[in-house]
Order: C-alpha cells, then structure tokens, then sequence
C-alpha cells in the first residue's frame, strides 16, 4: 500500500519526537546485591533464582582483591588458633 498524502516536516517530527529512550528497569542480585537485568543471570557472580549457573571469571584486579582476602581470612583462623591453643594451656 503506498501513502495516501506525503507527511509534513511537523508532522513526521512530532511523530519522532514520541520516540525515546527508556530507563531499563533493574532488579537487585539476591546474592551480590547488585543491580541487574530481571529474568537473566547475574553477570557479576553467575547465580540464577540462587543457582550457580555461569562460570564468571574473574578480572586481574578482582583476583588480587580476592586472594588479599584469603590470605586475610587464612592469618585471622592461625591467630585464632593460636589464641585457643594459649587458652588451653
Ligand atoms: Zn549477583
């Protein structure tokens, strides 16, 4: 079907200008808590409905984060060991 009557320059901007763009809406990861996509797996820690799903790997500086904190967490159960050892004694 071809167009009856040729738009005017008006009309076909207000039509355009009905166009925008809409602010995605956004849910928050159950476990990281951070802000996603409704219906799809979180990007950040891989998880579905509270299921690991996606192997996620991880940046440079992440994996530095995350071993700092291991070796964090590893000092912290030696020193506590420790102490429960002193405390027996
Ligand atoms: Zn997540």
């Amino acid at each position: 079907m071809k167009p009856k009557k040729r738009h005017t320059k008006s009309r076909k901007r207000v039509r355009r200008g009905a166009i925008k763009f809409k602010s995605a809406t956004l849910t928050v990861c159950p476990k990281c808590k951070r802000p996603i996509k409704p219906h799809t797996a979180c990007s950040f820690c891989g998880t579905y409905k509270g299921k690991k799903v996606l192997d996620i790997k991880l940046k440079k500086k992440e994996k530095k984060e995350l071993k700092k904190k291991q070796k964090a967490e590893a000092k912290d159960k030696k020193d506590k060991e420790e102490k429960n050892k002193k405390i027996k004694k």
